[in-house]
């Protein structure tokens, strides 16, 4: 029985390769202190391995960017416009056209865009979309998978086994740069490479090789299965003498089950941690050979596996298929989850004693291995913790299960429907048609980030804190009231970040010092953990919007995160269904809303950019998603008076599939970023026949450009074709934490007067 790993985190133990890679692109440190800092992660990736005894140890997981553009690199698929960057860079190195590809390349009088960035499946790992052409060619063009599996089987010796994507999975993960083929199609021309890949990883001694097709466990088209089938084939026609080992995760084969196992290859790996309820159709289905590589333990998430799970799921494999036929191992890469628990010095013991970061998983392969073998006391210490938890009276609060259990419908609906909210929040506010406002951020100055940093180091007392806050905070406001804003914002320089705030004053959150995860390239994230009840033991932001409304006679609108973006951007307890916590969130956020109701805040924005990226990956699961993601969002505002305001903000760009659940969550007002598509977006809510209010995005905060009053107004009479010009809001796509004051102050002024100008020309409200 082989203990086997997909893949370790790649920027190390603190986060060396963000450091290195950022000082080689500033130029401080020279291509050879790079590639040194990438061996020390390597080497102690691989040292960690070898100590907890893993017999199949991934390399080429590494990247020093992605390891989808590692593998666009590896295979020839670099897009045209690059050729340049080739000539000019000096020696030809390959890692500079590689850093340009993910990076965009402005030097030498040539400026080239970057590759696209998307989201990796359901996780907040994003990596750079394939591009391709109708000609594409692939040819075998990168070293790199070749050197780094030579230096693995230096350090590792015969466990060393390169991981790559698998061919069809890496045309699925890339994007058609132009119209009249198929992507899927390319499979032909990529196959042959992947032969000779194959054969060269044989020729240096690989014994086995790792194809990541996690595309088997998504909804897959008739002609994408094909394409399985037909690659594989392929690939086992021309290679021997060389063991593969296809891996698939994040959800269930499902259909695509029979499929999977009959590929002609000797090993498929399934993730039993999100999808357990598989291994018995997988283990009927499986023909004679081929091995079978058990997830089993957790690579999404940061907590101690059940043994006594995991072991039933083992136990079960080999009495159907014998222990030579079966690996151990993480559902996924551990890519996803922080390095090294032991460098957490602040977490409480018991808590931690609950948890498992990519270190102590690996430990886990290997004590399940023991386990098998025997060991009973590792038993008894796993269930002990396991038990430990289900019974802690720091993660279970009678309270708080008693308010989720006593949740209403009625607790999930507004006292009025929409039209009746309308006209008496019309009679409340008096704002004109077009009214104008913002999504809540102001730029986050150097300034104001020191300030933070100075409070949180206890340089800044917390009275001198608060202070520069309120003055960054007026400054703001009488600005706004100077442009001629109709609902103001306070700015929200009190926050760092807009889950972690909420997460900070929230019961049954935990931070981490050291808890990063990559979220693309050099850029890391530390998501807050979510490990017991929440429930909130006072005000969170009562305090600033109401200093902020004594500031002005204008509506000023509360500022809250949503229960879907809190946990979303979470790592959430694994002990109870999703559901449970974001309704628990949702709790928490209620209470808040109708404490800022109290306080004379009767306008209160709900954000949820995240609903979206929540979506599970199979399409048969959208609606049961959809269904309690909306509830919680209805109980986070149902609290409230028909009066008193609810909006919501989302920044993404596809609505179409959805719109039904937008329109069901019943915010007042919605705004979304429209800008960047030209109100295209709009469509789908236009053909829905929107009830609500709606601000489309007039202004892309993503750039420094300040728009212009015309092309402001042109968004808006588009918008008003297609909406009732009654319902139309006037503001920004997103936050605008990111922009400098200059620019910002600048589009509010053109925006505003978009709004006056629309004001006169579009009197009539546009019927459809
Ligand atoms: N209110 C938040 C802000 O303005 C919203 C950010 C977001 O949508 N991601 O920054
Ligand atoms: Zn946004």
């Amino acid at each position: 029985m082989l203990k086997n790993n997909l893949g370790f985190p790649r920027m190390g133990s603190h986060r060396q390769l963000k450091k290195a890679s950022e000082q080689y692109w500033q130029g401080k440190i020279t291509r050879q202190d790079l590639y040194a800092a990438a061996r020390k992660i390597k080497e102690a990736n691989w040292q960690l391995q070898l100590d907890a005894g893993i017999d199949l140890i991934p390399c080429n997981d590494f990247s020093y960017y992605d390891h989808v553009l590692d593998m666009s690199l590896l295979l020839g698929a670099i897009p045209a416009r690059y050729s340049p960057v080739v000539a000019s860079v000096k020696g030809n190195e390959e890692i500079d056209m590689y850093f340009a590809m993910a990076r965009g390349y402005q030097k030498d009088g040539l400026d080239i865009k970057a590759m696209e960035m998307t989201k990796w499946f359901d996780t907040n790992y994003h990596y750079i979309v394939p591009e391709f052409t109708a000609d594409q060619q692939f040819n075998l063009f990168s070293e790199k998978l070749f050197a780094e599996f030579n230096h693995a089987k230096q350090y590792v010796g015969g466990a060393a086994k390169p991981v790559i994507i698998g061919p069809v999975s890496y045309l699925l993960l890339g994007k058609e740069k132009e119209a009249g083929f198929d992507k899927i199609d390319l499979i032909k021309k990529l196959v042959p490479v992947y032969v000779d890949i194959i054969n060269r990883l044989k020729n240096y001694g690989a014994e086995w090789v790792q194809l990541d097709e996690p595309y088997l466990a998504m909804d897959l088209s008739k002609k994408e299965k094909e394409a399985f089938e037909y690659a594989y084939r392929a690939i086992a026609n021309r290679v021997s003498g060389v063991k593969l080992l296809v891996a698939t995760y994040f959800d269930a084969l499902l259909d695509n089950a029979p499929l999977a196992v009959n590929l002609p290859v000797q090993a498929l790996h399934i993730d039993l941690a999100r999808a357990p309820e598989q291994l018995d159709e997988v283990l009927a289905l499986m023909p004679a050979n081929l091995q079978l590589s058990l997830g089993v333990i957790d690579g999404r998430n940061v907590w101690k596996n059940d043994y006594k799970k995991s072991l039933a799921h083992i136990t079960k494999a080999i009495g159907a298929l014998g222990s030579e036929r079966i690996m151990i191992s993480p559902s996924s890469s551990l890519l996803h989850t922080p390095y090294d628990l032991d460098l957490e010095t602040a977490i409480d013991y018991g808590v931690k004693n609950w948890m498992a970061f990519a270190k102590q998983k690996l430990n886990e392969v290997s004590e399940l291995h023991q386990i098998i073998q025997g060991n009973t006391d590792l038993m008894r210490n796993n269930q002990q913790a396991i038990e430990s938890r289900r019974t802690s009276t720091v993660i279970h609060k009678d309270t708080v299960k008693q308010k989720i259990a006593a949740i209403t419908d009625a607790d999930a609906t507004r006292n009025s429907a929409f039209p009746v909210r309308q006209q008496l929040q019309q009679q409340r506010f008096k704002l004109p048609h077009f009214p104008t406002t913002t999504i809540g951020s102001f730029p986050q100055t150097d300034d104001i980030r020191q300030l933070r940093a100075k409070y949180k180091k206890g340089e800044l007392r917390l009275q001198e804190y608060e202070q520069a806050l309120e003055k960054a905070t007026i400054e703001t406001i009488r600005l706004q009231e100077e442009i001629g804003i109709d609902v103001l914002v306070h700015g929200e320089f009190e926050r760092n970040d807009m889950v972690e705030y909420f997460g900070e004053q929230l019961d049954g959150y935990l931070f981490t010092q050291n808890g990063w995860v990559q979220s693309y390239g050099s850029r890391c994230v530390k998501p807050p953990v979510i490990y017991g009840d929440i429930s909130r033991p006072k005000d969170m932001t009562v305090r600033w919007s109401s200093f902020a409304q004594q500031q002005t006679d204008r509506p000023m609108k509360g500022m809250l995160t949503g229960p879907i973006t809190i946990l979303q951007w979470s790592f959430v307890r694994d002990d109870q269904p999703r559901e449970t916590t974001a309704n628990q969130i949702a709790l928490a956020i209620r209470e808040e809303v109708v404490a800022l109701e109290k306080a004379g805040i009767g306008i209160i924005q709900i954000d949820e950019p995240a609903i979206r990226e929540g979506l599970p990956l199979r399409r048969a699961n959208w609606p049961a998603y959809l269904t309690w993601a909306v509830k919680a969002f209805r109980i986070s505002a149902s609290g409230v008076n028909d009066e008193t305001q609810i909006h919501t903000h989302m920044c993404y760009s596809e609505f179409n599939d959805i719109i039904e659940h937008i329109a069901a969550m019943d915010a007042d007002v919605i705004t979304i970023e429209t800008s960047r598509s030209q109100m295209e977006l709009l469509e789908a809510f236009s053909d829905f026949e929107y009830p609500n209010e709606i601000g489309p995005g007039v202004y892309d905060i993503h750039s420094p450009r300040v728009p212009t009053v015309e092309e402001m107004l042109s968004l808006l009479e588009k918008a008003a074709i297609l909406l009732p010009a009654r319902n139309i809001w006037v503001n920004p796509d997103c936050g605008l934490k990111t922009r400098k004051w200059p620019e910002t102050k600048a589009a509010l002024i053109n925006m505003v007067s978009a709004a006056k100008q629309a004001r006169e020309k579009i009197t009539e409200p546009v019927t459809l």
